[in-house]
Protein backbone atom coordinates (compact mmCIF):
# COMPACT_ATOMS: atom_id res chain seq x y z
CA UNK A 1 0.00 0.00 0.00
CA UNK A 2 1.40 3.58 -0.73
CA UNK A 3 2.05 5.50 2.57
CA UNK A 4 0.91 8.98 2.29
CA UNK A 5 4.08 11.16 3.28
CA UNK A 6 6.58 13.14 2.09
CA UNK A 7 9.36 13.18 -1.09
CA UNK A 8 10.33 9.96 -1.22
CA UNK A 9 9.19 9.37 1.87
CA UNK A 10 10.13 5.70 3.58
CA UNK A 11 8.05 5.78 7.13
CA UNK A 12 11.36 4.61 9.48
CA UNK A 13 12.12 3.24 12.78
CA UNK A 14 15.48 4.28 14.25
CA UNK A 15 16.34 2.17 17.57
CA UNK A 16 19.44 3.64 19.20
CA UNK A 17 21.02 1.58 22.20
CA UNK A 18 22.67 2.54 25.50
CA UNK A 19 26.12 3.36 24.52
CA UNK A 20 24.53 5.58 21.84
CA UNK A 21 22.93 7.54 24.09
CA UNK A 22 25.04 7.74 26.70
CA UNK A 23 25.77 10.89 27.58
CA UNK A 24 25.02 14.51 25.47
CA UNK A 25 27.62 14.40 23.06
CA UNK A 26 26.95 10.94 21.82
CA UNK A 27 23.30 12.24 21.98
CA UNK A 28 23.81 14.99 19.88
CA UNK A 29 25.57 12.17 17.40
CA UNK A 30 22.15 10.50 17.54
CA UNK A 31 20.41 13.18 16.35
CA UNK A 32 22.41 14.31 13.48
CA UNK A 33 21.75 10.73 11.90
CA UNK A 34 18.30 11.21 12.88
CA UNK A 35 18.11 14.69 11.43
CA UNK A 36 19.45 12.92 7.93
CA UNK A 37 17.16 10.07 7.70
CA UNK A 38 14.33 13.00 8.29
CA UNK A 39 16.01 14.88 5.84
CA UNK A 40 16.44 12.38 3.20
CA UNK A 41 12.53 12.81 2.93
CA UNK A 42 11.99 9.85 5.29
CA UNK A 43 9.16 9.97 8.27
CA UNK A 44 10.80 9.39 11.46
CA UNK A 45 10.02 7.20 14.57
CA UNK A 46 12.76 7.15 17.34
CA UNK A 47 13.09 4.79 20.05
CA UNK A 48 15.87 5.32 22.97
CA UNK A 49 17.40 3.10 25.58
CA UNK A 50 18.76 4.42 28.64
CA UNK A 51 22.24 6.11 28.72
CA UNK A 52 25.08 2.91 29.56
CA UNK A 53 24.74 1.81 32.97
CA UNK A 54 21.73 3.12 34.42
CA UNK A 55 19.54 0.80 34.22
CA UNK A 56 21.79 -1.42 36.49
CA UNK A 57 22.11 1.97 38.72
CA UNK A 58 18.35 2.29 38.90
CA UNK A 59 18.00 -1.39 39.54
CA UNK A 60 20.61 -0.93 42.60
CA UNK A 61 18.47 1.87 44.00
CA UNK A 62 15.26 -0.48 44.61
CA UNK A 63 17.67 -3.39 45.61
CA UNK A 64 19.11 -0.63 48.58
CA UNK A 65 15.67 0.76 49.48
CA UNK A 66 13.87 -2.30 49.80
CA UNK A 67 15.37 -5.58 49.38
CA UNK A 68 11.42 -7.45 48.91
CA UNK A 69 10.52 -4.50 46.01
CA UNK A 70 7.42 -4.28 44.82
CA UNK A 71 7.17 -4.91 41.38
CA UNK A 72 5.16 -2.02 39.89
CA UNK A 73 7.12 0.34 42.01
CA UNK A 74 10.31 -0.91 40.76
CA UNK A 75 9.31 -0.26 37.12
CA UNK A 76 8.61 3.20 37.88
CA UNK A 77 12.20 3.64 38.92
CA UNK A 78 13.74 1.53 36.13
CA UNK A 79 11.75 3.37 33.50
CA UNK A 80 13.07 6.61 34.19
CA UNK A 81 16.44 5.94 32.52
CA UNK A 82 14.52 5.76 29.16
CA UNK A 83 12.57 8.71 30.24
CA UNK A 84 15.43 10.99 30.70
CA UNK A 85 17.08 10.19 27.18
CA UNK A 86 13.97 10.42 25.09
CA UNK A 87 13.24 13.92 26.23
CA UNK A 88 16.98 14.86 26.15
CA UNK A 89 16.84 13.36 22.08
CA UNK A 90 13.66 15.60 21.28
CA UNK A 91 15.86 18.71 23.22
CA UNK A 92 19.05 18.12 21.06
CA UNK A 93 16.84 17.29 17.88
CA UNK A 94 15.13 20.63 18.43
CA UNK A 95 18.21 22.26 19.41
CA UNK A 96 19.31 21.62 15.63
CA UNK A 97 15.98 23.43 14.24
CA UNK A 98 14.17 20.00 13.53
CA UNK A 99 10.43 19.18 14.80
CA UNK A 100 10.52 16.81 17.41
CA UNK A 101 8.65 15.40 20.32
CA UNK A 102 8.31 12.59 23.09
CA UNK A 103 5.91 10.30 23.25
CA UNK A 104 5.86 8.45 26.78
CA UNK A 105 4.52 4.64 26.49
CA UNK A 106 1.66 5.81 29.03
CA UNK A 107 0.73 8.24 26.14
CA UNK A 108 1.13 6.61 22.63
CA UNK A 109 -0.47 3.95 24.68
CA UNK A 110 1.98 1.22 24.13
CA UNK A 111 -0.15 -1.11 26.45
CA UNK A 112 1.39 -4.48 27.89
CA UNK A 113 -0.19 -7.37 29.98
CA UNK A 114 0.87 -6.67 33.70
CA UNK A 115 3.70 -8.52 34.43
CA UNK A 116 6.20 -6.52 36.08
CA UNK A 117 9.74 -5.95 34.78
CA UNK A 118 8.93 -8.39 32.20
CA UNK A 119 5.60 -7.10 30.46
CA UNK A 120 4.43 -7.91 26.78
CA UNK A 121 3.41 -5.36 24.47
CA UNK A 122 -0.45 -6.36 23.81
CA UNK A 123 -0.95 -3.45 21.28
CA UNK A 124 0.23 0.12 20.81
CA UNK A 125 -2.01 2.51 19.24
CA UNK A 126 -0.52 4.36 16.60
CA UNK A 127 -2.92 7.28 14.85
CA UNK A 128 -1.61 10.34 16.85
CA UNK A 129 1.55 9.31 16.19
CA UNK A 130 1.16 8.69 12.81
CA UNK A 131 -0.66 11.68 12.22
CA UNK A 132 2.16 13.75 13.97
CA UNK A 133 4.62 12.19 11.29
CA UNK A 134 2.67 12.62 8.43
CA UNK A 135 3.03 16.04 9.81
CA UNK A 136 7.02 16.31 9.14
CA UNK A 137 7.31 15.57 13.13
CA UNK A 138 9.89 13.55 14.41
CA UNK A 139 8.63 11.31 17.47
CA UNK A 140 10.96 10.10 20.17
CA UNK A 141 9.86 6.85 22.23
CA UNK A 142 11.63 5.76 25.37
CA UNK A 143 11.78 2.18 24.59
CA UNK A 144 11.40 -0.84 27.63
CA UNK A 145 8.24 1.08 29.18
CA UNK A 146 4.82 0.32 28.57
CA UNK A 147 1.16 1.03 30.83
CA UNK A 148 -0.93 -1.42 32.14
CA UNK A 149 -4.40 -2.50 32.11
CA UNK A 150 -5.10 -0.92 35.37
CA UNK A 151 -2.86 2.18 34.09
CA UNK A 152 0.83 1.55 36.00
CA UNK A 153 4.01 1.84 34.50
CA UNK A 154 5.29 -1.58 33.13
CA UNK A 155 8.89 -2.32 31.59
CA UNK A 156 9.55 -5.37 29.26
CA UNK A 157 12.81 -6.70 31.08
CA UNK A 158 16.46 -6.32 29.71
CA UNK A 159 17.10 -5.24 26.44
CA UNK A 160 13.28 -4.31 25.99
CA UNK A 161 14.15 -1.55 23.88
CA UNK A 162 14.26 -3.75 20.73
CA UNK A 163 10.92 -5.30 21.45
CA UNK A 164 9.60 -1.47 21.65
CA UNK A 165 11.21 -0.93 18.49
CA UNK A 166 9.51 -3.91 16.74
CA UNK A 167 6.17 -3.03 18.51
CA UNK A 168 6.49 0.38 17.17
CA UNK A 169 7.51 -0.58 13.76
CA UNK A 170 4.75 -2.85 13.64
CA UNK A 171 1.86 -0.54 15.20
CA UNK A 172 2.78 2.34 12.48
CA UNK A 173 3.73 -0.15 9.44
CA UNK A 174 7.35 1.08 8.56
CA UNK A 175 9.50 -0.12 6.21
CA UNK A 176 12.29 -0.87 8.20
CA UNK A 177 12.87 -0.87 11.43
CA UNK A 178 17.25 -0.19 12.07
CA UNK A 179 18.90 -0.79 15.02
CA UNK A 180 21.75 0.69 15.67
CA UNK A 181 23.80 -0.11 17.96
CA UNK A 182 28.01 -0.50 18.83
CA UNK A 183 28.47 -3.71 16.07
CA UNK A 184 28.08 -3.55 12.73
CA UNK A 185 25.66 -6.09 11.51
CA UNK A 186 25.13 -9.78 12.68
CA UNK A 187 28.41 -12.05 11.96
CA UNK A 188 28.78 -15.83 10.58
CA UNK A 189 30.37 -16.61 14.18
CA UNK A 190 31.75 -14.49 17.44
CA UNK A 191 34.69 -12.47 15.73
CA UNK A 192 36.38 -12.69 18.84
CA UNK A 193 36.87 -16.07 18.44
CA UNK A 194 37.45 -16.09 14.31
CA UNK A 195 38.98 -13.35 12.91
CA UNK A 196 37.91 -14.56 9.60
CA UNK A 197 34.24 -13.90 10.51
CA UNK A 198 32.40 -12.10 7.70
CA UNK A 199 29.17 -9.76 8.18
CA UNK A 200 26.14 -11.35 6.84
CA UNK A 201 24.28 -8.95 4.39
CA UNK A 202 20.95 -10.65 5.51
CA UNK A 203 19.55 -13.63 8.08
CA UNK A 204 16.12 -14.93 8.26
CA UNK A 205 14.32 -14.43 11.43
CA UNK A 206 14.54 -18.22 12.33
CA UNK A 207 18.52 -17.91 11.55
CA UNK A 208 18.71 -14.90 14.08
CA UNK A 209 17.18 -16.56 16.51
CA UNK A 210 19.27 -20.05 16.50
CA UNK A 211 22.10 -17.13 16.28
CA UNK A 212 21.10 -15.04 19.26
CA UNK A 213 23.73 -16.68 21.20
CA UNK A 214 26.69 -15.63 19.15
CA UNK A 215 29.18 -12.98 20.03
CA UNK A 216 27.69 -10.13 21.86
CA UNK A 217 23.74 -10.44 21.95
CA UNK A 218 22.72 -7.96 19.76
CA UNK A 219 19.07 -8.15 20.05
CA UNK A 220 16.45 -8.88 22.53
CA UNK A 221 15.26 -12.33 21.61
CA UNK A 222 11.64 -12.05 21.60
CA UNK A 223 12.30 -9.03 19.32
CA UNK A 224 13.00 -11.39 16.49
CA UNK A 225 9.74 -13.11 17.38
CA UNK A 226 7.85 -10.18 17.35
CA UNK A 227 9.17 -9.18 14.23
CA UNK A 228 8.51 -12.43 12.70
CA UNK A 229 5.23 -12.55 13.42
CA UNK A 230 4.28 -9.22 12.46
CA UNK A 231 6.31 -9.33 9.49
CA UNK A 232 8.90 -6.39 10.71
CA UNK A 233 12.05 -6.03 8.35
CA UNK A 234 15.43 -4.93 10.73
CA UNK A 235 18.22 -3.60 9.98
CA UNK A 236 21.58 -3.78 12.70
CA UNK A 237 24.14 -1.55 12.03
CA UNK A 238 26.51 0.66 13.43
CA UNK A 239 25.73 4.34 15.05
CA UNK A 240 29.57 4.96 15.77
CA UNK A 241 30.36 5.05 11.59
CA UNK A 242 32.74 7.91 10.57
CA UNK A 243 30.96 10.97 9.01
CA UNK A 244 30.86 9.55 5.41
CA UNK A 245 29.71 6.34 6.30
CA UNK A 246 26.99 4.97 4.21
CA UNK A 247 23.38 5.89 4.59
CA UNK A 248 21.34 3.58 6.56
CA UNK A 249 18.85 3.19 3.29
CA UNK A 250 22.04 1.32 1.48
CA UNK A 251 22.12 -0.81 3.89
CA UNK A 252 25.36 -1.24 4.85
CA UNK A 253 24.36 -3.62 8.41
CA UNK A 254 22.61 -6.97 8.33
CA UNK A 255 18.99 -7.55 7.25
CA UNK A 256 16.84 -9.71 9.48
CA UNK A 257 14.04 -11.02 6.94
CA UNK A 258 11.38 -13.22 6.01
CA UNK A 259 12.57 -16.35 4.27
CA UNK A 260 10.61 -14.86 1.11
CA UNK A 261 12.59 -11.55 1.49
CA UNK A 262 15.74 -13.78 1.78
CA UNK A 263 14.93 -16.14 -2.02
CA UNK A 264 14.45 -12.66 -3.39
CA UNK A 265 17.68 -11.16 -2.41
CA UNK A 266 19.35 -14.48 -3.44
CA UNK A 267 17.70 -14.08 -6.83
CA UNK A 268 18.44 -10.90 -7.60
CA UNK A 269 21.64 -11.68 -7.35
CA UNK A 270 22.10 -9.81 -4.00
CA UNK A 271 23.66 -12.77 -2.15
CA UNK A 272 24.79 -15.86 -2.56
CA UNK A 273 23.09 -19.14 -1.22
CA UNK A 274 25.21 -20.62 1.98
CA UNK A 275 24.14 -23.76 2.88
CA UNK A 276 25.47 -22.66 6.34
CA UNK A 277 24.83 -19.14 7.39
CA UNK A 278 27.14 -19.15 11.08
CA UNK A 279 28.16 -21.28 13.51
CA UNK A 280 26.57 -20.37 17.26
CA UNK A 281 28.04 -20.88 20.90
CA UNK A 282 26.36 -21.35 24.06
CA UNK A 283 28.49 -22.03 27.09
CA UNK A 284 25.47 -21.37 29.66
CA UNK A 285 23.75 -24.73 29.97
CA UNK A 286 24.60 -28.05 31.80
CA UNK A 287 24.02 -31.56 31.05
CA UNK A 288 22.27 -33.88 33.97
CA UNK A 289 22.42 -37.28 33.38
CA UNK A 290 19.53 -39.92 35.47
CA UNK A 291 20.85 -43.39 35.11
CA UNK A 292 18.85 -46.67 34.55
CA UNK A 293 15.74 -45.00 34.58
CA UNK A 294 12.95 -47.72 34.50
CA UNK A 295 12.74 -47.95 30.49
CA UNK A 296 8.31 -47.87 30.35
CA UNK A 297 5.64 -45.85 29.52
CA UNK A 298 5.46 -42.63 31.69
CA UNK A 299 8.87 -43.02 33.34
CA UNK A 300 10.60 -39.66 31.00
CA UNK A 301 7.21 -37.73 32.07
CA UNK A 302 8.31 -38.31 35.86
CA UNK A 303 11.16 -36.69 35.13
CA UNK A 304 10.41 -33.38 33.02
CA UNK A 305 7.19 -32.63 34.13
CA UNK A 306 8.41 -31.03 37.69
CA UNK A 307 11.11 -29.13 35.58
CA UNK A 308 8.39 -28.13 33.48
CA UNK A 309 6.24 -26.68 36.40
CA UNK A 310 9.43 -25.16 37.63
CA UNK A 311 9.38 -23.35 34.49
CA UNK A 312 13.05 -24.86 34.01
CA UNK A 313 13.93 -24.90 29.93
CA UNK A 314 14.95 -28.18 28.82
CA UNK A 315 16.89 -27.90 25.93
CA UNK A 316 18.61 -31.38 24.26
CA UNK A 317 17.02 -34.47 25.39
CA UNK A 318 18.91 -38.50 24.53
CA UNK A 319 17.50 -41.59 25.73
CA UNK A 320 19.72 -43.85 25.33
CA UNK A 321 18.72 -47.52 24.03
CA UNK A 322 17.53 -49.78 27.05
CA UNK A 323 19.90 -51.80 28.98
CA UNK A 324 19.34 -55.20 30.04
CA UNK A 325 16.97 -55.34 33.00
CA UNK A 326 14.21 -52.95 31.01
CA UNK A 327 16.40 -49.87 32.43
CA UNK A 328 17.98 -46.36 30.31
CA UNK A 329 19.47 -43.69 30.63
CA UNK A 330 18.29 -40.42 29.91
CA UNK A 331 21.06 -37.12 29.21
CA UNK A 332 19.43 -33.49 28.86
CA UNK A 333 20.74 -30.20 29.23
CA UNK A 334 19.05 -27.18 30.72
CA UNK A 335 20.52 -23.81 31.64
CA UNK A 336 23.24 -23.70 34.03
CA UNK A 337 21.56 -21.06 36.15
CA UNK A 338 18.84 -23.63 37.02
CA UNK A 339 21.12 -26.58 37.38
CA UNK A 340 20.82 -26.45 41.24
CA UNK A 341 17.45 -26.11 41.28
CA UNK A 342 16.88 -28.81 38.94
CA UNK A 343 18.93 -31.53 40.43
CA UNK A 344 17.21 -30.52 44.03
CA UNK A 345 14.30 -31.26 41.92
CA UNK A 346 14.83 -34.66 40.81
CA UNK A 347 16.77 -35.85 44.14
CA UNK A 348 13.42 -34.88 45.85
CA UNK A 349 11.52 -37.45 43.30
CA UNK A 350 14.22 -40.43 43.24
CA UNK A 351 11.31 -42.70 44.06
CA UNK A 352 9.11 -41.51 41.57
CA UNK A 353 11.08 -41.50 38.55
CA UNK A 354 13.46 -44.26 39.85
CA UNK A 355 17.21 -43.87 38.81
CA UNK A 356 19.53 -45.24 39.94
CA UNK A 357 22.45 -41.90 39.70
CA UNK A 358 22.65 -38.53 39.05
CA UNK A 359 25.46 -37.29 37.09
CA UNK A 360 25.68 -33.68 36.14
CA UNK A 361 28.34 -31.39 34.50
CA UNK A 362 28.57 -27.69 34.10
CA UNK A 363 31.92 -27.87 32.06
CA UNK A 364 30.24 -28.34 28.81
CA UNK A 365 29.63 -26.58 25.30
CA UNK A 366 26.39 -26.26 23.08
CA UNK A 367 28.06 -25.54 19.67
CA UNK A 368 25.73 -25.06 16.26
CA UNK A 369 25.52 -24.53 12.59
CA UNK A 370 22.51 -22.49 11.41
CA UNK A 371 21.09 -21.91 8.28
CA UNK A 372 17.94 -22.26 6.36
CA UNK A 373 19.81 -23.81 3.38
CA UNK A 374 20.09 -26.81 4.91
CA UNK A 375 16.33 -27.50 4.71
CA UNK A 376 17.14 -28.70 1.17
CA UNK A 377 20.19 -30.04 1.26
CA UNK A 378 21.91 -33.22 2.98
CA UNK A 379 24.96 -33.52 4.01
CA UNK A 380 24.91 -31.27 6.68
CA UNK A 381 25.06 -33.02 9.79
CA UNK A 382 27.83 -35.34 8.64
CA UNK A 383 30.06 -32.54 7.86
CA UNK A 384 29.92 -31.24 11.38
CA UNK A 385 30.84 -35.03 12.57
CA UNK A 386 33.79 -35.19 10.65
CA UNK A 387 34.92 -31.80 11.05
CA UNK A 388 35.25 -32.02 14.52
CA UNK A 389 36.21 -35.82 14.68
CA UNK A 390 39.52 -35.05 12.56
CA UNK A 391 40.21 -32.61 15.06
CA UNK A 392 39.55 -35.20 17.89
CA UNK A 393 36.54 -32.83 19.84
CA UNK A 394 33.87 -35.92 21.30
CA UNK A 395 30.41 -35.19 20.55
CA UNK A 396 28.45 -35.78 23.99
CA UNK A 397 25.14 -35.35 22.31
CA UNK A 398 23.36 -34.03 19.29
CA UNK A 399 19.84 -32.57 18.55
CA UNK A 400 18.77 -31.04 15.38
CA UNK A 401 16.09 -28.79 13.85
CA UNK A 402 14.94 -27.83 10.06
CA UNK A 403 17.61 -25.01 10.14
CA UNK A 404 20.01 -26.04 12.75
CA UNK A 405 22.33 -28.80 14.04
CA UNK A 406 23.59 -29.03 17.52
CA UNK A 407 26.31 -30.53 19.47
CA UNK A 408 27.35 -30.49 22.88
CA UNK A 409 31.19 -30.80 23.79
CA UNK A 410 33.83 -30.19 26.72
CA UNK A 411 33.46 -26.16 27.49
CA UNK A 412 37.33 -26.22 26.53
CA UNK A 413 37.23 -27.22 22.91
CA UNK A 414 34.51 -24.36 22.01
CA UNK A 415 36.80 -22.01 20.44
CA UNK A 416 38.25 -25.02 18.42
CA UNK A 417 35.42 -26.34 17.84
CA UNK A 418 33.74 -23.02 16.35
CA UNK A 419 36.80 -22.37 14.21
CA UNK A 420 36.85 -25.66 12.52
CA UNK A 421 33.52 -25.63 11.46
CA UNK A 422 33.56 -22.05 10.36
CA UNK A 423 36.74 -23.34 7.84
CA UNK A 424 34.74 -26.23 6.92
CA UNK A 425 31.48 -25.02 6.00
CA UNK A 426 33.51 -21.96 3.97
CA UNK A 427 32.26 -19.40 5.83
CA UNK A 428 36.04 -18.04 6.66
CA UNK A 429 36.21 -14.84 4.54
CA UNK A 430 38.70 -14.53 1.89
CA UNK A 431 41.23 -11.84 1.44
CA UNK A 432 40.77 -9.83 -1.64
CA UNK A 433 43.58 -9.15 -4.10
CA UNK A 434 44.79 -6.48 -4.59
N1 LIG B 1 17.54 0.09 29.47
C1 LIG B 1 17.00 -1.25 29.44
C2 LIG B 1 18.08 -2.25 29.74
O1 LIG B 1 19.19 -1.93 29.96
C3 LIG B 1 16.32 -1.57 28.17
C4 LIG B 1 17.18 -1.51 26.94
O2 LIG B 1 18.17 -0.79 26.93
O3 LIG B 1 16.88 -2.19 25.96
O4 LIG B 1 17.82 -3.43 29.78
MG1 LIG C 1 20.37 -3.94 23.85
Amino acid sequence: MAKSGPKSGKRIVMKFGGTSMAGTERIRRVANLVRAQAAAGNQVAVVVSAMAGETDRLINFCREANALYDPAEFDVVVSSGEQVTSGLLALTLQSLGTKARSWLGWQLPVRTIEAHSKARIETIDAPGLIEALEDGEIAVIPGFQGVSEEGRITTMGRGGSDTSAVGIAAAINADRCDIYTDVDGVYTTDPRIVAKARKLKAVTYEEMLELASVGAKVLQTRSVGLAMKAGVRIQVLSSFGDDDAASADELPGTLIVSDMEMDQLVENGDMERQLVTGIAHDKNEAKIILTRVPDKPGAVAHIFEPLADASINVDMIIQNVGRDKGETDVTFTVPQADLARAQAMLEDRLEDIGFNRIITDSHIAKISVVGVGMKSHAGVASTMFRALSDRGINIQAISTSEIKVSVLIDEDETELAVRVLHTAYGLDAVEEAV
